[in-house]
């Protein structure tokens, strides 16, 4: 309990689960460095020393399994030292500026150096330079920097943004929870904190000004509360609803290893993941498969694409787990997942851009490369390849052919290899509007909810100002989605949704009722959606998505089913 009055905050439900704990506040803006007498010789001192740091942590990540934050953590710590922020700073140094002016002078123009980028190269280290200035003027400030993987008591963080690199490198025994202001349910940072299983809450406006490092901090993951200086009541109440989570998630418990069904039609829950630690937690929680594979989580922070190599081993590792289908989706680069070196003029809009699928003709080798290290995964293994961001039946049938002259390549190079079967998401809704004349051109559908809503909405999905028009069960949306299932039914191909939605018990249940084969889920979601399926009474289920597709907005729709499934 404290002292202090308690402040009420709402901020948008991002992953579900309660989290109660002292803040740490990460607020890279906030730190002003002093004047100093010799600010060349403090900025190498402070580089070097914040090297060691990010060495240090590096270290701590990998002995800890998280081989991938540590990847980031290990580039990170030699751009510590990297000559491209040493001479920025320098030059402002001796053009007159004082150590805080320069570093604000040195990021900014990093930043337009990779805003008009044209060398893929330092574009990849630009980035990376950015974040590692904010740590060093951290230090130079005497702001002392969270470290997130050193963290003695568990915590709830409260920033203003987390980048995904931050969010994948957090160590959930020590980070019970986290909030921020910027961000929406779908934004990326979101996905990685619903599959390390950490309790979050996005667009949370006015968190980091409100919250001191140590203030007492509770946050419902699932409604978006979030309380500072909770009282003694509060601290009761969030109690009562951590002791409700947990309960539900045991009770979900007797799913593991069943499958479901509503009335004769069987629904498969397999598994959302972007690392080898995502396909061991679904390997745990004996999800049915992996119905969506991000591999453009393998190429983020780092300066260039993975090798062959490197990709195979990842994709054979989650092949050879499960038994049910292992959909590896190519790599889905752009709007708010940028990867550097793989990025194009800069664009006004880039979720309405050259992202995803339309991004492989600007990169063809790197797309060649993915599509070699799936093809010869796919030997044994069953393996299904998923194209993102498709608008037309003209790129499908592109990418196709393309993918056949890639395995005719390998064929004769006489390299081993299988052509998996090949199918896209529908997450544009031109594709959704004529389901129908797409289907013959695909083995298998697969529904993004998450820049379906986006794109029907015209809300931008990382936009938390935009909450009220992102949810995908507002009508319109549905209607897209059932339109998508029927095409898929009457054409004979298989249809899932892999959306967020899918893990919403609601959602689950209108889903299933349309006649989805799989609903895929974040690892820790998997027992929670059989057990939401279970539920579902089939003999309602027709009429209630003809009802939800007849309401006039997503209020009416949820209450519509939730009536129906006697869900909350
Ligand atoms: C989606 O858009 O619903 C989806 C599953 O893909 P992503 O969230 O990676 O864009
Ligand atoms: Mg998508």
């Amino acid at each position: 309990m404290s002292e202090a009055p308690e402040i009420r905050l709402g901020g948008t439900p991002a992953s579900a689960g309660v989290a109660i704990g002292p803040a740490i506040v990460v607020d890279p803006q906030a730190a002003v460095v002093p004047d100093l007498a010799d600010p060349a010789a403090a900025f190498s001192e402070a580089s070097a020393a914040v090297s060691r740091q990010l060495e240090s942590l590096c270290e701590t990540a990998r002995a800890a399994g998280r081989s991938e934050a540590g990847d980031v953590l290990e580039a990170q710590a030699l751009m510590a030292q990297d000559p491209m922020l040493a001479d920025a700073v320098a030059t402002a140094l001796d053009g007159g500026a004082g150590l805080d002016a320069a570093l604000h002078q040195a990021r900014q123009q990093i930043e337009e150096l990779f805003a008009a980028i044209d060398d893929q190269y330092i574009a990849a280290r630009a980035q990376d330079v950015i974040e590692v200035t904010d740590r060093i003027r951290r230090s130079l400030a005497g702001v002392e920097v969270p470290d997130l993987e050193q963290i003695a008591e568990p915590s709830v963080l409260v920033a203003r943004a987390l980048t995904a690199a931050d969010t994948a490198a957090l160590d959930p025994a020590s980070v019970l929870g986290f909030a921020t202001e910027a961000g929406g349910p779908t934004s990326h940072v979101a996905i990685i904190a619903r599959s390390l299983g950490v309790a979050a809450v996005v667009g949370a406006a006015g968190i980091v000004d409100r919250t001191r490092a140590g203030d007492p901090v509770a946050i419902d993951g699932a409604t978006g509360d979030l309380i500072i200086h909770p009282t003694e009541a509060t601290l009761d109440d969030f109690a009562a609803r951590r002791e409700a989570f947990d309960a539900a998630v045991a009770a979900a418990d007797q799913f593991r290893g069943i499958s479901v069904a509503l009335g004769e039609h069987q629904v498969q829950v397999p598994a959302n993941v972007g690392s080898r630690d995502d396909v061991e937690s679904a390997v745990a929680a004996a999800a049915e498969g992996i119905g969506l594979l991000r591999t453009e989580f393998l190429f983020l922070d780092r300066s260039d694409a993975p090798s062959e190599d490197e990709q195979f081993d990842f994709y054979a590792f989650a092949g050879s787990s499960f038994s049910e289908p292992v959909v590896i989706r190519t790599f889905d680069i752009g709007g708010d997942k940028p990867a550097p070196y793989l990025s194009i003029a800069p664009e006004e809009n880039p979720f309405l851009g050259v992202r995803g699928a339309r991004l492989y003709s600007e990169f063809p080798e790197v797309f060649e490369t993915q599509v070699r290290a799936i093809l010869r995964a796919a030997i044994d293994s069953p393996i299904c390849l998923m194209l993102p961001m498709v608008s037309t039946v003209t790129e499908i049938d592109d990418l196709r052919s393309r993918i056949a002259e890639i395995s005719a390549g390998l064929t004769a190079s006489g390299v081993r290899h299988e052509m998996p079967p090949i199918g896209i998401m529908v997450e544009v809704p031109s594709v959704a509007l004529v389901a129908d004349a797409v289907a013959p051109h695909v083995d298998f559908f697969s529904i993004g909810t998450n820049d379906l809503t986006q794109y029907v909405m015209a809300a931008d999905r990382t936009n938390s100002g935009l909450d009220e028009l992102q949810d995908p069960l507002h009508p319109a949306v549905l209607a897209l989605c059932e339109r998508t299932v029927a095409a898929a039914r009457r054409n004979g191909i298989s249809v899932s949704v892999c959306g967020l939605a899918a893990a919403d018990p609601l959602g689950a249940a209108v889903f299933a009722a349309m006649g989805v084969d799989k609903l895929s889920v974040s690892p820790r979601a998997v027992n929670i959606v059989k057990a939401a399926v279970a539920a579902t009474d089939a003999s309602t289920a027709d009429s209630m998505v003809r009802a939800a597709l007849a309401a006039a907005t997503a209020d009416e729709a949820r209450s519509i089913i939730a009536d129906t499934t006697g869900s909350p």
